[in-house]
């Protein structure tokens, strides 16, 4: 008896344009979830919580900021 070794595999009927391509991995960018600019300082923090940098929140001082840099 004769073995046969048949691969299926998919074949793509077209090539994929530039334009697809990019369109599709408009959404593959990764995020950060959950992080905020500060509004007094501009740095990228958790939101919901004081800034570890400037030590606002909702506008006021509410610790005193690092006095390092
Ligand atoms: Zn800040």
């Amino acid at each position: 008896m004769m073995k046969l070794d048949i691969q299926m595999f998919a074949v793509p009927d077209h090539r994929v344009s530039k334009t697809r391509k990019r369109m599709r991995r408009s959404h593959n960018a990764l995020e950060i979830p959950g992080m905020v600019k500060c509004p007094n300082c501009g740095e990228m923090i958790k939101a919901h919580r004081v800034c570890p940098k400037c030590g606002t929140y909702k506008g006021k001082t509410v610790v005193a900021p690092k006095e390092a840099e």
